[in-house]
C-alpha cells in the first residue's frame, strides 16, 4: 500500500503539527516529578488530591504554550492537502483534547479535524498505549492496518505498531528506530511530495 492510498491519518500533535516547545525538564522541576519518570505515569500514580492539583497546573502551563502555538514546516499545508483529498483525519495526543483544539486553531487548522476525532490523554490511555488508535478505528469503522500514525517520538510508532498501523516519522533528520518506521521524512513538506 502506498502513502496515498491510505484513507485514515492520525497525527501526533506537539513536535508533529508543532513546533516542540514543551519544556519538560522544567515541568518535571516545578511539579517534583524525578527527571526519568514519565510525567503521565508518575501523575497517575499520586494521591487523587495531590494529583488533581498537579493536573490542573500543567493544564494552564499547556494553555499558555497552546495559544502561541507554532506550525511544523509543512505541516500546515500537509494536512491542507489531504482534508482536500477527502482523507479521514485525526489526531491522538498526550496533551488535552480542550489544548489540542486551542493549538489547532493557532495554527488554522482546526476545520480539518472533527472534535470526536481528537483523542486526548482523558480519552483513551496515553501512547504509547495503542488505545487511542483503536479508539479512532472503531470510530471510523475501518482496520488498524488501514491507518496512518504521523509522529515524532518513539511513543507515536511504538503505538503505531501495537495498534497494527503503519507508522511515519518526521522532523527527525536520522531516523533512530528503522524498525518501528513504514515512512520516514524530514518534514511534513517532505511527507507531502512523497504522496505524489
Ligand atoms: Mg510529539
Amino acid at each position: 500500500m502506498s502513502l496515498a492510498q491510505i484513507r485514515h491519518w492520525v497525527f501526533d500533535m506537539d513536535g508533529t503539527l508543532t513546533v516542540a516547545v514543551h519544556d519538560f525538564a522544567a515541568i518535571r522541576e516545578v511539579l517534583g516529578i524525578p527527571p526519568e519518570d514519565d510525567i503521565l505515569t508518575h501523575l497517575a500514580a499520586l494521591p487523587a488530591e495531590e494529583a488533581a492539583a498537579k493536573h490542573a497546573w500543567l493544564l494552564e502551563h499547556e494553555r499558555d504554550l497552546a495559544i502561541a502555538s507554532q506550525p511544523a514546516t509543512g505541516a500546515v499545508e500537509l494536512v491542507r492537502e489531504l482534508h482536500g483529498r477527502g482523507v479521514a483525519l485525526g489526531i491522538l495526543t498526550r496533551n488535552a483534547r480542550e489544548l489540542a483544539h486551542v493549538t489547532l486553531e493557532a495554527i488554522g487548522l482546526a476545520d480539518c479535524f472533527p472534535v470526536e476525532t481528537i483523542i486526548g490523554r482523558d480519552e483513551a490511555l496515553p501512547k504509547p498505549s495503542p488505545d487511542g488508535l483503536l479508539k479512532l478505528a472503531q470510530a471510523w469503522q475501518v482496520a488498524p492496518q488501514q491507518m496512518v500514525m504521523v509522529g515524532d517520538y518513539r511513543f507515536d510508532l511504538d503505538c503505531g505498531r501495537a495498534a497494527g498501523a503503519r507508522t511515519v516519522l518526521v522532523n527527525l533528520p536520522a531516523n533512530p528506530w528503522p524498525q518501528l518506521t513504514d515512512w520516514h521524512a524530514r518534514d511534513c513538506a517532505a511527507l507531502q511530495r512523497m504522496l505524489g
